[in-house]
């Protein structure tokens, strides 16, 4: 860990809230010109706009952990609840080697306008581990994990804040989360975290729900546009959960998927890969790295191919003024959180090419970790096909509303979704009012 900076931590002790300045092409920075561009269609509502700059609650955590090798390491960790004014917070828990304090303040806050958009009953957390989880060992890793939970266990908890996975944490992260939060309280609370296995209170559906709802999105935005989906040429970057998932179902609707990318590999085929096949490998060799179905390219041909559907669904600020100067697509759909600059998103609207912005497009996961929530409090759990239809419900008449704002007010996707949340977070702020 000895090069990873300690910038954030070190910011957020000296002077108070010396955090909360915007740091110039840092994710906060994004999210803070995103809440700006909505001030205009506020009304009264404005006068709270400085709770949406202001995340409610930010914890430090130190992880330290005996490593295999008897030596003790540490690790930083955060969980930042944005917002609670709506709800329990609700947000990802993400293990990389780049997280930082600013980047979760952003996730959070970004999670806070998902939720508000979709019309979910949270407020907006996040939460990280600045950690490559590939350098430490299975049992390591689970030490961390169970530190780390303990750690945040003093602002998480089913109607608190509820974790569910997000880049490098996975269903079985939420299983031992699950099990440290309930020893730690004595008893067993499934409904601490989502994304859970669904032997331990996880929702049938939920595993897929973020690709099918970036899809579903997508296909939403392509019909208004007379864009067909069957034969559409594709183009993903990131090939996890998101990004796999979604070329899949794209593939199934006929689409064709050209070019693919992941930390290891970004490939090229022009009659359409077999996407299958391409899963398959990664679940194999853990990367799309030696697929012998398509040809390497470079990256930065990878963003200038003629296509119908650019899915940017790795990590955030991969969509940059640069790279957004030579985008060909009709269609932007963000399956990651925040991948697109501000600049960036200027420059597609400028030259044409619609965004169907992150809070929407990627809200399909929330919307199922929404549902299985409900479920573990019910202990009452639904089939596949209820979830599916109940998913793609919300995600259409999210959609058929954040695009009836954007035409009323001639403004993005993105910043329709955003006046949409804003409204709803900050009504709420003001109904609750301010304690004391
Ligand atoms: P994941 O860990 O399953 O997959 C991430 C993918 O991105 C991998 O294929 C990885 O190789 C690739 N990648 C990483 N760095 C890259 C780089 N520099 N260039 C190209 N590819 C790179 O993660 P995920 O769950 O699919 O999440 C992807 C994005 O979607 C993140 O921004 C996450 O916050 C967002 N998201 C995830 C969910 C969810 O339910 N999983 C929900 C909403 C938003």
């Amino acid at each position: 860990m000895a090069s990873t900076p300690m910038r954030d931590s070190a910011d957020a002790r000296v002077g108070g809230l010396s955090y909360l300045a915007p740091q110039t092409a840092e994710p906060w920075a994004s999210f803070i010109e995103q809440i700006e561009r909505v001030r205009p269609y506020l009304g009264p509502l404005e006068r709270w706009i400085e709770t949406l700059k202001h995340p409610k609650r930010t914890l430090i955590v130190d992880v330290p952990i005996v490593r295999d090798d008897g030596t003790v390491a540490h690790y930083e960790g955060y969980r930042v609840q944005h917002s609670l004014s709506r709800g329990p917070g609700k947000g990802g828990i993400r293990f990389h080697p780049a997280v930082t304090l600013n980047e979760v303040m952003a996730l959070a806050g970004w999670m806070t306008i998902k939720n508000a958009a979709v019309g979910l009953p949270f407020g907006g957390a996040k939460g990280g581990i600045r950690i490559d989880p590939a350098t430490v060992s299975k049992g390591e890793l689970q030490r961390i994990t169970r530190r780390f939970t303990s750690e945040i266990g003093v602002i998480i908890g089913p109607d608190r804040d509820i974790p569910a996975p997000d880049v490098g944490t996975n269903a079985l992260t939420m299983a031992v989360m699950m099990d440290t939060f309930s020893m730690n309280r004595g008893g067993t609370a499934t409904g601490v975290v989502t994304g859970k296995p669904i032997a331990l209170g996880g929702s049938l559906g939920r595993h897929e729900a973020t690709g099918r709802g970036v899809f579903i999105t997508a296909r939403e935005a392509a019909r208004h546009l007379h864009v067909p989906v069957e034969g559409a040429r594709v183009v993903v970057q990131g090939f996890g959960n998101v990004g796999g998932i979604a070329a899949r179902l794209f593939h199934e609707a006929g689409a064709r998927v050209i070019a693919i990318a992941d930390h290891a590999a970004t490939l090229l085929n022009e009659v359409g890969i077999d996407i299958p096949a391409a899963l398959a490998h990664v679940a194999a060799e853990g990367s799309l790295a030696g697929f012998p179905g398509a040809a390497p390219i470079d990256i930065e041909d990878f963003w200038q191919l003629p296509c119908d559907f650019l899915v940017p669904a790795a990590l955030e600020g991969q969509l940059t003024a640069e790279r957004a100067a030579g985008v060909r697509a009709r269609l932007v759909v963000e399956g990651a959180n925040g991948p697109t600059t501000p600049a960036a998103d200027d420059i597609l609207r400028d030259r044409g090419v619609m965004v169907v912005p992150d809070v929407l497009a990627n809200a399909g996961g929330v919307t199922v970790s929404y549902f299985e929530w409900v479920q573990d409090f019910s202990s009452f759990f639904w089939t596949e096909d209820e979830i599916n239809d109940r998913l793609e419900r919300i995600m259409v008449n999210a959609f058929n509303a954040i695009w009836r704002v954007a035409e009323e007010h001639q403004v993005s996707l993105r910043t329709a979704a955003f006046i949409i949340a804003c409204h709803r977070v900050l009504e709420a702020r003001a109904e609750r009012g301010l304690y004391p």
